[in-house]
Formats: C-alpha cells, structure tokens, sequence
C-alpha cells in the first residue's frame, strides 16, 4: 500500500469521534435542508427520510442503546495509513493546523465517523447520502464505507488522496460557513452557473490548496504528518472529482446531460478547481470572480 501519512507523525490530537448504529434515530420531520453533499445522484434516490424514522439498513440489528461509540485509537500516521477510521482522523488534524493559518480566529467544525446512520440536524448521515456539512451544527459526517460505494457504483479508484480530497472538500464547506462565503452567496437554485454550484467548485479548490501544501504541516516534532503525494496519488483524487461530476452522474443515470439541474460543476470543472487549487493556492480558489469567474 502506497503510505499517505508519515508513520511516526502524531496525529494523537484529533477529536474525531464516531456514533452509529446504536444511536437512537430521531422522530422524523428533520428534513434534508441545508446540508451540503458531496454529490447528488443516484445514491440520493433512497428515500432517505424514510430512514429518519428509525428504518435500519440491510442486515443492520436494531438497537436502542444509544451514545457515542468508542472511536479506534489513532495515534500515529501509521495508524492513519492502516485504518479508514483513523485516515479521516488524521485528515483532521492536518486540516485543521492548515485552516488555522490561513483562517484568523479559525475554529474547527466537529468531524463524526458514521457507522450505519445518525441523526443530524441537516437529517439522517448514512453511507447512502454520503459525506457531507451540515452548516448549523459546524460537523462533518462521513460513513467511510461510502468509498466503497464510489469503488463499487462508480468504478472509483477511492484510494487514500481520493478519501482526503473528499474530507478536505467538506471542511471547505466550513471554511465558506465561518468566513461568510455562504451566507454571501445563498442558494439560488440549481445550474451550471448557480451559487450552489461556484460553492462547490471553491470546496474542490480548497481541498487541492490543503493538498497542494500538505508537506509543510508537521506535528509538534516537526514531522510532516504526510508524505508528497505521488502522480499516481494525485491522479487518484482527480479520479473521485472526476466520477462525482454532475455530468457523469447524469449520463450513468439517465444517459443525458442537463446543465440547468447542475449543483456540483462537470467533472472537468470539479478537476479545474481541484488542481488550481492545488498547484496554485488559496488565491487560486475565487469561483465567484468579481466579474465573474471562468468556471
Ligand atoms: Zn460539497
């Protein structure tokens, strides 16, 4: 396995915590409203507030005890290179010493492994809507085993820089919530040319920028907590913006394209911002362009 963490980095800080399926779902009537997916598609044809109210996922037991699980130990970035679990807890702690250099007064959002579903304020968290932000509780929520159904759904490669690309795409989403990005840029709608859709392609290029300057965020010791990424690496994130494209999604599903029903960009434009970001930086990221970006 290609290694994305240094091993002995520390990653001992995080505050990732996971819950699931011996969480007690709420009543129904939450409602998916406001939170921000990483994609819509066909995974999105379940009926999601059916589950709201207490269904269980297949070969799930039911359970009433509820609580926050134990989250598995992860110390190290070899950890972080082994566990799924601890890769996003990693991602964490990389994430967040970026974000608070470059954001002032900078707080972290609460990051949640999500085993089966929870409830949220934003609705149910499952592996079936995928990762995603919801905005008035500042958490992310990611069920890892949604890099399996990228893996199995849309023949993704979903390997270690895909998985960060797609946390670092969601603490974007937080950055635009605490910075003011979202409440300036409210929904309006879907389209090529939507707010929502400039939203996130700015998350694309937020991800790639905390990717493109990940080797110089090092633990208290100074050891980078990840290695430079390799091309293969790089092509294997390009990969995950590339199948979560409206586009794509489009034609997989119903074999035509309509730009007007857009809320993510096309793959090429979720591949542009990523790698702006990337090679180019924060500076890089303004997808709402004073007089209008080219996006
Ligand atoms: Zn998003």
């Amino acid at each position: 396995m290609a290694m994305t963490f240094n091993p002995n980095a520390d990653i001992s800080g995080n505050k990732t915590s996971r819950r699931g399926r011996n969480t007690a779902i709420a009543g129904g009537g939450v409602g998916i409203v406001g939170l921000l997916v990483f994609l819509i598609g066909p995974l999105l044809g379940v009926d999601v507030t059916g589950l709201v109210g207490g269904g269980m996922l297949d070969g799930e037991q039911s359970s009433q005890s509820s609580g926050v699980e134990e989250m598995a130990q992860c110390d190290t970035g070899e950890d972080a290179n082994t566990s799924t679990d601890c890769r996003m807890a990693g991602a964490q702690v990389v994430l967040d010493d970026y974000w608070s250099q470059h954001v002032d007064g900078y707080e972290p959002p609460q990051l949640t492994i999500v085993d089966g579903q929870t409830s949220t304020q934003c609705g149910t968290a499952s592996n079936a809507v995928g990762p995603f932000y919801c905005p008035p509780e500042q958490g992310v929520y990611i069920d890892p085993s949604f890099f399996e159904i990228m893996r199995q759904q849309f023949g993704a490669s979903a390997g270690e820089l895909a998985q960060l690309y797609i946390v670092g795409h969601e603490w974007g989403h937080h950055i635009q919530n605490i910075t003011g990005t979202m409440s300036d840029h409210p929904n309006n709608g879907t389209g090529a040319d939507s707010n929502g859709v400039r939203v996130e392609l700015q998350a694309d290029c937020y991800a790639g920028a905390w990717l493109g300057d990940v080797t110089t965020l090092t633990d208290d010791n100074g050891t980078p907590y990840l290695q430079t990424p390799t091309q293969e690496q790089i092509d294997d994130a390009l990969n995950a913006a590339f199948v979560v494209g409206d586009d794509h999604i489009q034609k997989q599903s119903s074999g035509s394209v309509n730009p007007e029903s857009f809320t993510h960009g096309s793959s090429e434009q979720r591949q542009k911002w990523f790698t702006s970001g990337y090679e180019n930086g924060l500076g890089s990221c303004d997808t709402f362009g004073g007089n209008g970006a080219d996006l």
